[in-house]
């Protein structure tokens, strides 16, 4: 088995970490600070995605992406996933399930989504639907050639901005009937609520929504009615990829931080590193990282060489969960090592305690992916998990 990265891998890995260190972590503490960065600044790391063609790389070509392999994907979302206050989210990854659209939906909404140039929502959680996501309320009825949206959501990362918001709803109040919508921004009826603040400063929120008799032609749905769920499936394979990949990014600059921390930092006499306490944690961390690499890499390889769609859905469960509990572990460990300092707002390791704390609740809970895995287990036996072709 070949678990090397390629010339073009590498090439991608040195664009990536490039790009961070230009357009990431320089702008960490101002939007820490303000929680907001200035248009230029945002405009400069737009082109800047351009111009190192991160930009839609889970995106075939054909829309505008770069097509990189679920390895390359990997790659990138580790090297920018390393920086604070979700910057990594400025490097655009439209969702997958918009390729499921018709043409006109593609030219609309996908193509300009892949050059950056339109920005998307993804609004399914609900007061009373969170990790039961089949627990949706906002509803779609018919009407002539449109439907009437009527409910509330909640969590709706960038709504209060996006051109472009994919809103999940059962049509008819029928719960087998999950449908997903294309909103365009400006919708009449389509109403943030409020914007709650978190612990992550962004410069985005996570605003509430209440959906209010929003008429919607027909020609709005995505894929067919019903689908909603099984269009989302991809995306949760890509998403919790993208999640274990950052986790791992994270947990290697707060080591790397840490032990340059540890080298020169002395008490008693002597550095730091020089503990057994302290270099035990240095070694526990980088177990951990090699361990939740190892998994996320070689999967990454198995879906680019096909592996069927039903297996990567349950690896990705055991992915995410593994290592985003690893890099919280890690990330944690780094500010033991730094003491007071690593509390300090300016210390990249406290705003990371911060970004990676969330990694283990959005996309399905560490919990969730339990019960995913708990599921296949009990359906398809050990061997998807534990065996080795
Ligand atoms: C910053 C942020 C951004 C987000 N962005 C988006 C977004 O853009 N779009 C969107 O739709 N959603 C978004 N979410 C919502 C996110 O996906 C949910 O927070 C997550 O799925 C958990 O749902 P919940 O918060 O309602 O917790 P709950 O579902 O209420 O869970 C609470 C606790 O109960 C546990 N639990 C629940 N059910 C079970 C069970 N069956 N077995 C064992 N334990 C269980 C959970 O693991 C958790 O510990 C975002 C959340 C945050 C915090």
């Amino acid at each position: 088995m070949d678990m090397g990265l390629t010339k073009d891998d590498l090439d991608v890995r040195a664009r990536a970490r490039e790009f961070r260190e230009k357009f990431l972590f320089p702008n960490e503490e101002e939007l820490d600070e303000h929680d907001h960065l200035p248009e230029a600044t945002e405009s400069q790391i737009r082109q800047g995605v351009l111009d190192y063609r991160l930009n839609a790389i889970n995106h075939a070509r054909e829309f505008g992406g770069q097509a990189m392999t679920m390895v390359q994907q990997c790659i990138v979302n580790e090297e920018v996933g390393a920086a604070t206050n979700a910057l990594w989210g400025r490097v655009w990854q439209p969702p997958v399930c918009l390729q499921d659209g018709t043409p006109e939906q593609i030219e609309k909404y996908l193509i300009p989504a892949c050059r950056g140039e339109l920005r998307t929502s993804f609004c399914t959680s609900e007061p009373t639907a969170g990790s039961d996501a089949g627990g949706v309320k906002t509803a779609a009825v018919i009407d002539g050639n449109h439907y009437v949206i009527n409910g509330e959501k909640c969590f709706a990362s960038n709504a209060e901005f996006a051109d472009l918001n994919l809103l999940t709803t059962i049509v008819d109040s029928d719960p087998t009937k999950p449908t997903l919508f294309l909103i365009d921004k400006g919708t009449a009826g389509f109403n943030v609520r409020c914007l709650p603040r978190f612990a992550q400063r962004s410069g985005h929120g996570h605003p509430e929504l209440d959906i209010e008799d929003m008429r919607v032609p027909t020609t709005q749905i995505l894929g067919e009615v019903g689908k909603g769920y099984e269009l989302t499936k991809d995306w949760f394979v890509e998403a919790r990829l993208a999640i274990a990949a950052r986790s791992i990014g994270m947990a290697i600059r707060a080591t790397e931080l840490a032990l340059e921390w540890a080298r020169e930092r002395e008490q008693f006499g002597q550095a730091i590193i020089n503990f057994q306490a302290v270099e035990f944690m240095i070694a526990e961390m980088a177990t951990d990282i090699m361990a939740g690499k190892s998994m996320l890499y070689r999967v990454a390889q198995e879906i680019d060489s096909d592996l069927d769609r039903k297996t990567a859905h349950a690896k990705a469960s055991a992915i995410k969960l593994f290592c985003s509990e690893a890099g919280f572990r890690v990330v944690d460990k780094a500010v033991q090592i730094f003491g007071g300092r690593g509390t300090m707002c300016e210390n990249p390791v406290e705003r990371l305690t911060r970004d990676v704390r969330l990694e283990r609740i959005w996309e399905g809970t560490s919990e969730i992916q339990k019960m995913v895995m708990g599921g296949q287990i009990r359906k398809r036996g050990l061997d998807m998990y534990t065996g080795w072709d």
